[in-house]
């Protein structure tokens, strides 16, 4: 089995899994680098997973999907290209001979799901989507910040090992917003030099871990009394002891910072 983030765009990552016979491609925004793929692997493409509604993420399905007859699943409550097998919290799939779970972690959209693998080559990994980044997260547009909390803290909640496969490669400009946040942590310092090294050679910053993020991540270290106290400082309305204005106001301080 292996698994491969396909660049795509700007900065998204089309996750491909294959075991050198089928693979599965999760939000294919663009056909091309996923055809490119399985053409020079010689790989049948067996299923489609989406995770939300967003053109990057599900501009290249109609294309895959009559080339190759793939099946696809996607989110219940969203819209996406017909005909799909819609996915809500609790389902259960099976592609390519392993399982996956349904988590649904509304917050960037509104039916936005994630698919959780409980054994990949000896442990989890999940496709989150645009929920959560490495060192960051999802903007909130159609959900409130008590739902994109909600959805982080469900992730965050998976074990350690978890990797953490993000569909857009962040990382860096995320790091800069964290390091603002928490200058104090230094195992976040860390994770920062060695991104910044990945990324000077031309590697991706991906998969993460979860226990990684919950040690760097400010949007998964709300009740941090250090990060608390900073989106305190930046909004002096967030409350420090409330999860939900402290994420709030990180938010909005990320949306606004360069
Ligand atoms: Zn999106
Ligand atoms: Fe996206």
């Amino acid at each position: 089995m292996n698994l491969t983030p396909l660049p795509a765009f700007q900065d998204n990552y089309l996750w491909l899994l294959h075991d050198g016979q089928r693979a599965l491609v999760v939000d294919p925004g663009d056909a091309g680098p996923v055809q490119a793929f399985l053409a020079a692997h010689a790989l049948r493409l067996d299923a489609i997973l989406v995770t939300h509604h967003h053109l990057d993420h599900i501009g290249g399905v109609a294309t895959l999907r009559e080339a190759t007859g793939a099946r696809v699943f996607g989110p219940a409550r969203e819209k996406i290209p017909e005909p799909f097998a819609p996915l809500a919290e609790g389902d259960r799939i099976e592609v390519l001979g392993l399982p996956f779970e349904v988590f649904d972690v509304p917050g960037h959209t509104a039916g936005h799901i994630a698919y959780y693998c409980e054994e990949f080559k000896g442990a989890p990994l999940v496709f989150c989507g645009d929920t959560l980044f490495s060192g960051g997260c999802g903007r909130v547009f159609e959900g409130t910040p008590a739902q994109m909390l909600g959805s982080l803290d469900k992730l965050a909640a998976l074990p350690g090992t978890t990797r953490v496969c993000c569909t857009h490669e962040y990382t860096l400009g995320n790091l800069k917003f964290a390091t603002a946040v928490e200058p104090g942590n230094t195992q976040l310092i860390h994770y920062q030099q060695q991104c910044a090294q990945r990324r000077s050679q031309g590697e991706p910053t991906l998969p993460s871990t979860m226990a990684l993020e919950n040690s760097v991540n400010p949007f998964l270290r709300t009740r941090q009394a250090a990060v608390a106290q900073a989106a305190h400082q930046h909004d002096a309305a967030a409350d420090p002891a409330d999860p939900v204005a402290v994420f709030a106001a990180l938010r909005q301080w990320k949306n606004e910072f360069r």
